[in-house]
């Protein structure tokens, strides 16, 4: 027996109603960026895509177009993270639809040596992250760019983006008020976006003027809750994945689990939480880059199944995260792809 990742593909179809719900009649674009929150991402696309998702958001072109050989022709697929010219041909080459934060990108655009290719603009705009997007004293030069784009033929402005903090309601407010001022700007401009985008898993779900046409929802599509925010049953989702991990030594200093993971938990959980064992729950005591050490028990043996996290376990990825003030993605990132996964579905 090995440590295994076990990925409940019928519970990610239940989030997936569920986010489809909360957001309706705004489409849900599902971010798979870091292979899929770490489920894997063949499968969990695969899995979406047979329950009807049309929109996919890959973040960067390679993982874009391993996307588009899971899809098919039939979906989007959005990446806003592109290097430059030969990233930029790529991403038109994979049928993508490309996040343009970058100025500079529309140039590489005018550029690009195939006329035949029509690219599909999501132009960024910054509303006060400032992690890329076009800052809004720029956005005009940028929409004239972009219409010029249009003229040529080289391109057309599918959407209108951002990408807010969703920290507080007053932040977000002013961020869409520069959203859509920035809208409204490309629609005196001549241009007609037909997608506006802003909101990801949290916005998305409480705040319904962030929905517009698309909500780019991860977290919560996996079952991940915020930290520190509404639990998952007012939420409606649910933890879709288990680490499961085997006792590979027991010694005179405790039971040692391999996790096999190059990731390895945060060492600042050790003496923090309980695992499940055959036994009834153990304290973690020690953590390692690969492995955990937990308080023993009698019959402990090599081979015994202990469950660490996640779907089912006594602590969901959000729970351990709110031990140590972070938030469930940077626990549940931290299965290493070395961890085999097992995808389960009735
Ligand atoms: C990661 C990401 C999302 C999804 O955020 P969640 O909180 O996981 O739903 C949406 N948009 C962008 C630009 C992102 O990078």
């Amino acid at each position: 027996m090995t440590t295994t990742y076990r990925v409940d593909l019928d519970a990610f179809s239940r989030n997936l109603h569920r986010v489809r719900a909360a957001i309706a009649p705004a489409a849900h674009m599902l971010v798979v960026k870091d292979d899929a929150y770490a489920h894997g991402l063949e499968p969990l696309v695969s899995r979406a895509f047979d329950e009807g998702v049309r929109w996919f958001g890959a973040f960067d072109v390679a993982t874009g177009a391993a996307v588009r050989a899971v899809v098919g022709p039939e979906a989007r697929i959005f990446v806003w993270l592109i290097g430059g010219a030969d990233d930029l041909a790529a991403g038109v080459a994979a049928d993508l639809d490309l996040g343009i934060g970058d100025e500079a990108l529309l140039d590489d655009l005018a550029g690009l040596s195939d006329p035949a290719s029509v690219a599909r603009i999501h132009l960024k705009i910054d509303t006060g992250l400032h992690r890329n997007g076009i800052r809004p004293e720029r956005w005009d030069e940028a929409l004239a760019r972009t219409a010029e784009l249009v003229a040529q033929g080289r391109g057309v402005l599918e959407g209108i983006w951002s990408h807010i903090s969703e920290a507080s309601d007053a932040d977000d407010d002013d961020a869409r008020a520069v959203f859509l001022a920035g809208r409204d700007a490309a629609r005196a401009a001549g241009l007609a976006p037909r997608f506006s985008h802003l909101a990801a898993s949290a916005a998305g779900f409480a705040r319904g003027e962030f929905r517009e046409d698309l909500v780019r929802v991860g977290a919560f599509s996996y079952g991940i809750r915020p930290a520190g925010g509404p639990g998952e049953d007012d939420l409606g989702i649910e933890p879709i994945a288990t680490l499961v991990a085997t006792v590979t030594a027991v010694d005179a200093a405790g039971v040692h689990l391999d996790l096999g993971s190059l990731h390895g938990l945060p060492s600042t959980l050790a003496g923090r939480f309980d695992v499940d064992t055959p036994a009834g729950p153990r304290r973690v005591e020690a953590i390692a880059p690969a492995s955990l050490s937990i308080a023993p028990w009698p019959e402990a043996a090599p081979g015994d199944e202990v469950v660490v996290f996640g779907r089912g376990a006594r602590n969901s990825a959000t729970d351990l995260a709110e031990l140590i003030d972070t938030i469930g993605e940077e626990i549940a990132l931290r299965v290493s792809p070395t961890v085999p996964r097992r995808y389960l579905s009735a």
